[in-house]
C-alpha cells in the first residue's frame, strides 16, 4: 500500500524547553502559527497533487492518506487550538478523502483527557520525541523529561490503540554508541509500529553550537553515525519494527531554518547505512577471497545499494582486497541476500 503524508506544520512558538540541539528560540516570534484555514488548504492542495500527479486522477484502493501535524510538540499546544486544526482535519476523514491524522508529540504531553481529544478527531498514529531511554542524557540534552515519561506515555497510547511510533536519536551530548543501543532496546520493549532515527546534527545558535565551539560536545563522524546505525536499524527489523526515516532531515522538533555546523550530514544517509548493510552481506558471502574479480547477484531492485553512493561498496573492495566487484540484479533473489555467482 502506498501511504501519503499531508504535512501539515504546527510552529511550538513559546515553547518552555531548552533542548540543546533546537534552534526555537532563533525563530520565535519569526513563524506565523498554523490556522485551521491554513490547515484546509494544505490538505487541499496536497490532495489535488496526490490525485493528479500521483494517482493519475484515481483513488486506489492501495492508497493511505493521511494529514500530518508536525513541529514535535501538537499536544503542547493549547488545547482549544488543537481541537480547531483537528477538527479542520476531521472535515476530510469524515469526506473520506483522507484516512486520518498522524501527529508527533513530547512524551510528558500525553494524558487521558488529551488522548481522548485525538481519538475523538479521528487521530490514527501519535509519534513520540524519545530521543535517548537514558535520563543522564535527557538531562545533558535539556530534554526536560524522563525515560519514564516515555514508558507512561507510550503504554497510554497503545491502551487507546493508536498506533505509535517512537523517535530516537544518536550522538546527544553524553551518549555512546552502547547507550543509543541500549535506548533502541528499550524502545523495541514498547513495541512501536514505526520508529524514527536521527543522528543529532549541530545547528546553528543553539546551546549545542556553544557546548561544540567550547570543546564540550564531540559530534558522531558520519562513519561513526552510519555503522551505529546500521546496527539500530537491524534491530528495529529483527523485531519487525518498521524504520521509516533514517537520519539526514531535522528532527521534526528541529525548527527547519537552521544551518548544520557540525554532525554526521549527508545527503543520502539512509542510503549509506544500507550501504554498509550490503557490504557485511558481502563480506560474509565472499570469505576470504582477495586479489581477484567476483560477481554477486543481489535482489534487482537492490543493485545499487549493493554498489552503495558514489560506487563505495565496489572502491572498498577493491582498495582493502584488491576485489574487482560486479554486482549483478537477480529478480529471484528475496530481500538483502546476496549470492556469489562466479570468482
Ligand atoms: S525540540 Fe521541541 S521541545 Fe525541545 S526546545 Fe525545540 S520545540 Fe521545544
Amino acid at each position: 500500500m502506498k501511504t501519503y503524508n499531508i504535512p501539515i506544520f504546527v510552529p511550538h512558538s513559546g515553547c518552555p524547553f531548552d533542548c540543546v540541539f533546537c534552534n526555537q528560540r532563533r525563530i520565535t516570534g519569526k513563524v506565523a502559527s498554523t490556522s485551521p484555514r491554513d490547515a484546509k488548504r494544505i490538505i487541499e492542495e496536497h490532495l489535488a497533487s496526490i490525485m493528479n500527479t500521483e494517482l493519475g486522477g484515481e483513488c486506489t484502493r492501495d492508497t493511505k492518506i493521511e494529514a500530518a501535524f508536525f513541529g514535535g510538540s501538537f499536544t503542547g499546544i493549547p488545547m482549544d487550538e488543537q481541537t480547531r486544526l483537528l477538527a479542520a482535519a476531521y472535515e476530510y476523514v469524515k469526506a473520506g478523502k483522507i484516512d486520518g491524522i498522524r501527529l508527533s508529540t513530547r512524551p510528558d504531553y500525553i494524558d487521558r483527557q488529551i488522548l481522548d481529544n485525538l481519538k475523538k478527531y479521528g487521530v490514527t498514529t501519535i509519534e513520540l520525541g524519545v530521543q535517548s531511554m537514558d535520563d543522564e542524557v535527557l538531562i545533558k540534552s535539556g530534554r526536560g523529561h524522563t525515560a519514564d515519561d516515555v514508558r507512561r506515555a507510550a503504554a497510554l497510547i497503545k491502551e487507546y490503540g493508536f498506533t505509535l511510533g517512537l523517535q530516537m536519536m544518536t550522538g546527544l551530548p553524553g551518549d555512546t554508541d552502547a547507550g543509543a543501543v541500549n535506548t533502541a532496546r528499550e524502545i523495541i520493549a514498547l513495541q512501536p509500529a514505526i520508529v524514527r532515527i536521527y543522528p543529532t546534527l549541530t545547528i546553528k545558535d543553539t546551546r549545542l553550537e556553544d557546548m561544540y565551539t567550547s570543546g564540550g560536545y564531540t559530534p558522531q563522524t558520519v562513519e561513526g553515525a552510519v555503522n551505529l546505525c546500521k546496527t539500530l536499524l537491524l534491530m528495529f527489523e529483527a523485531e519487525n519494527i518498521k524504520v521509516i526515516r533514517l537520519g539526514l532531515q531535522s528532527t521534526d522538533e528541529i525548527c527547519e531554518n537552521g544551518s548544520v555546523i557540525a554532525g554526521p550530514v549527508h545527503s543520502a544517509f539512509g542510503e549509506l547505512v544500507e550501504n554498509e548493510i550490503y557490504y557485511d552481506i558481502i563480506s560474509s558471502v565472499i570469505g576470504d577471497l582477495r586479489d581477484t574479480a567476483v560477481t554477486i547477484a543481489v535482489n534487482d531492485r537492490s543493485v545499487s545499494k549493493a554498489v552503495g553512493n558514489k560506487r563505495r561498496n565496489i572502491v572498498k573492495f577493491k582498495n582493502e582486497r584488491n576485489i574487482d566487484l560486479k554486482i549483478k540484479g537477480d529478480k529471484n533473489i528475496n530481500g538483502r541476500e546476496a549470492r556469489l555467482l562466479c570468482c
